[in-house]
Parts: C-alpha cells; structure tokens; sequence
C-alpha cells in the first residue's frame, strides 16, 4: 500500500502518529515523518489514521500485488 501525507495541509495534530505509530511519527512538535510505503499489516491502522485526521491530509493508496502501473517508467 502506499500512503501520501499532504504535508500543507497537515497540521501537526499527531492523531495518525498515536493511531499508527509504526508509519507516522512525529519528529519535534509539528513535523511529521511517515512510511510512504508501509507493510500490509498496517493497513488498518493506516485507514483509522487517515479517517481520524483532522484535517484529511492523508491519503491511502493500495496498489499492492500490481507491479508499476501502465506508463511507469524510468528515465
Ligand atoms: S493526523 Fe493529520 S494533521 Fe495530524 S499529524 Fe497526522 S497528518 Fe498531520
């Protein structure tokens, strides 16, 4: 799966870090640092964190057991 953090939007709240401390955590008082790319087994974790946001600043995105998606390529 992959998740995205709008980090304009984000505000700090520390919701998702307290929910899914395994791919979000907060680095200082209002920076937050994820795992753009976190393992299946926190799937459900990663959605309870996304719907608890404050602000919506997280997207969660599986394209798991896809391999890189049509027009995918490296320069
Ligand atoms: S819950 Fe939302 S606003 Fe709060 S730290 Fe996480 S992404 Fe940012």
């Amino acid at each position: 799966m992959r998740v995205v953090v709008d980090l304009s939007r984000c505000e700090g709240y520390a919701q998702c870090a307290f929910l899914a401390p395994e791919v979000f955590r907060m680095h200082g008082e209002e920076a937050l640092m994820y795992d753009p790319n976190p393992d299946d087994a926190q799937h459900s974790l990663v959605l309870r964190a996304a719907a608890a946001c404050p602000v919506q600043a997280i997207l969660v995105d599986r394209l798991e057991r896809r391999n890189a998606p049509a027009g995918a390529s490296s320069p």
